[in-house]
C-alpha cells in the first residue's frame, strides 16, 4: 500500500514553504553549500575515535557558540549542546549528528580531491550531519526564524561500534525531548524511523587446562568446546523476512608459549541482530542452548574435567518501533517529497541514534546530511563537492514542522506539559 500523509500535514508544511522567511532561508542555504564542504572537512580532519571525541567536541562546541547557541556545554558523557530558544511554552526537540568515526587515532586525515569528490575518512559518516546542522543555523539566524519550541542542537559520543549508541542512550537517560531528529550519513530521501536489536556478546568457555599430551584423555578443552559451540551456530536457521542474522566476529584461545597445552580459556565473540523482538529472543536462546550442548559433549568426550563458561554483554540496543504515521514520520516524508519531487524511502531497518530516541518513547528519525558520497567506514570514504543543498533545506524544514515556525505554525511534536 502507498504511504500516504495527512492533510494537516501537507497544510503544514505549506504554511511553513511560504512564509517570507523560510523562503529566504531555503535560498541562503543554496549558497551555504561551499561552507558547509569546508566546515565538514575541517572538523574531519580532527581525529575523533569513539570513546576520544573531545577534540572534536571542542571544535564543534565552538562552532556552535559562534553561532549564537545558549548555554553551551557538555554533558557529563562528552556530548557538546547548544539551546535555540523558542518563544516559550512549546516542546523541546533535539537535533543531533555523531562526532565519533570508526577510524584509529593514527588514521590519515587529509583530504584527497578527485574529480567532483574528496576522499576523507569520517567526512560522510557522520561529520557531514555536524556539517549540515551548522548550516542549518547560520540559515535560521540570517533569516531571522523563531520557533516556538526550544531546539537543542548536539553533537554526540559513542555511536559507532563498541560505542553502541551509547551517547545518544546516555543523553537521553538525562535528558527529556519530544521529538528527536538525527542526521547521520549523507543521504538525501531515505527516512529512518525504526531500529534494528543488536546483541553482542562475549561467551567465555573455562576447563582446568594441561599439558598438550601428558593431560591428553583427562582434560576437557575449552577451544574444543568453544569450536562446537561454533559449528552448532552456525546451523541455526533464522526468520529471515524479520532481518534476523548472526555472526560469530571473533574467536580467541591460546598462545604461542602455550602451543603444547590445552588452552584453560577461550572466547568467542557473537553478533545477532533482528528487526523482531521476538525472533531475536528465540535466536539469543538458540545459541546459548548450541554453547550449553557444546559445553556437555566436550565434557563427556573426556569424562574427565567440566567445562564451564561464563558471558557478558558488549553491546544491546533493543529492537525499536513505532507507527509510520506518526506526525515526525509523515512531516519528513511531506518534506522530503517536497523538496525532491520524489517519493522518499522509508527504511525497514535502522541501526541509528534514531533507535535510541524511540526506546526512550520519543517520536524519533534519522536522516542524511544530503551532501551524497561513499565508501563509509573504509578509508576511501568520500563526499561530493558539487554543492547539494536539498538534504540541508530538508533538514531545516523538519525542524519547523517539528518546532513549530512562531505566529504562523502550531509545533507538530506534542508538549505533554
Ligand atoms: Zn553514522
Amino acid at each position: 500500500m502507498a504511504y500516504s500523509v495527512s492533510e494537516k500535514t501537507e497544510r503544514n508544511l505549506n504554511d511553513i514553504m511560504n512564509a517570507a522567511a523560510v523562503k529566504a532561508a531555503l535560498d541562503i542555504i543554496c549558497e551555504e553549500t561551499d561552507r558547509m564542504l569546508k566546515e565538514c572537512l575541517e572538523l574531519a580532519m580532527i581525529p575523533a575515535p569513539t570513546y576520544h571525541e573531545e577534540k572534536k567536541a571542542a571544535a564543534y562546541g565552538d562552532k556552535l557558540k559562534a553561532l549564537g547557541l545558549e548555554d553551551v556545554h557538555s554533558d557529563p558523557f562528552g556530548n557538546i549542546l547548544g539551546l535555540r530558544r523558542g518563544s516559550g511554552k512549546g516542546p523541546r526537540i533535539l537535533v543531533e549528528a555523531h562526532m565519533d568515526t570508526v577510524f584509529p587515532m593514527d588514521t590519515e586525515l587529509t583530504p584527497r580531491y578527485e574529480d567532483d569528490r574528496v576522499y576523507l575518512p569520517g567526512s560522510g559518516d557522520d561529520t557531514s550531519g555536524l556539517a549540515c546542522i551548522l548550516s542549518v543555523l547560520r540559515a535560521l539566524n540570517a533569516a531571522d526564524i523563531h520557533t516556538v519550541g526550544d531546539i537543542w542542537f548536539a553533537g554526540t559520543v559513542e555511536e559507532e561500534g563498541m560505542g553502541g549508541l551509547g551517547g545518544m542512550r546516555k543523553l537521553l537517560s538525562k535528558e527529556r525531548f519530544d521529538a528527536c531528529i538525527s542526521i547521520d550519513g549523507t543521504g538525501d530521501s531515505k527516512i529512518t524511523y525504526l531500529g534494528t536489536g543488536i546483541r553482542t556478546f562475549e561467551v567465555c568457555f573455562h576447563c582446568r587446562g594441561g599439558h598438550a599430551s601428558l593431560d591428553f584423555g583427562t582434560a576437557s578443552s575449552s577451544l574444543n568446546a568453544a569450536a562446537r559451540a561454533v559449528a552448532k551456530i552456525a546451523d541455526i536457521q533464522v526468520h529471515a523476512e524479520s532481518g534476523t542474522t548472526y555472526c560469530v566476529s571473533n574467536f580467541h584461545a591460546g598462545n604461542d608459549a602455550g602451543i603444547h597445552a590445552i588452552p584453560r580459556d577461550t572466547s568467542i565473540k557473537i553478533n545477532l541482530r533482528s528487526n523482531d523482538p521476538e525472533h531475536l529472543e528465540m535466536l539469543t536462546k538458540d545459541v546459548f542452548t548450541c554453547i550449553e550442548g557444546a559445553c556437555c559433549e566436550e565434557s563427556a568426550r573426556w569424562n574427565a574435567d567440566t567445562v564451564t563458561y561464563d558471558w557478558n554483554y558488549i553491546i544491546d540496543v533493543p529492537v525499536a518501533r513505532q507507527d509510520a504515521h506518526l506526525p515526525i514520520v509523515e512531516a519528513i516524508y511531506s518534506v522530503y517529497s517536497a523538496v525532491n519531487g520524489s517519493e522518499p524511502f522509508l527504511a525497514p531497518n535502522g541501526a541509528t541514534n534514531c533507535t535510541m530516541g524511540i526506546a526512550a518513547g520519543i517520536p524519533s528519525i534519522c536522516i542524511g546530511s544530503g551532501c551524497g558520497g561513499g565508501g563509509i567506514h573504509s578509508l576511501d570514504e568520500f563526499i561530493f563537492t558539487d554543492g547539494r543543498y536539498k538534504g540541508i533545506q530538508s533538514a531545516l524544514l523538519i525542524i519547523l514542522m517539528m518546532a513549530g515556525l512562531d505566529g504562523i505554525t502550531d509545533p507538530m511534536a506534542e508538549n505533554p506539559e
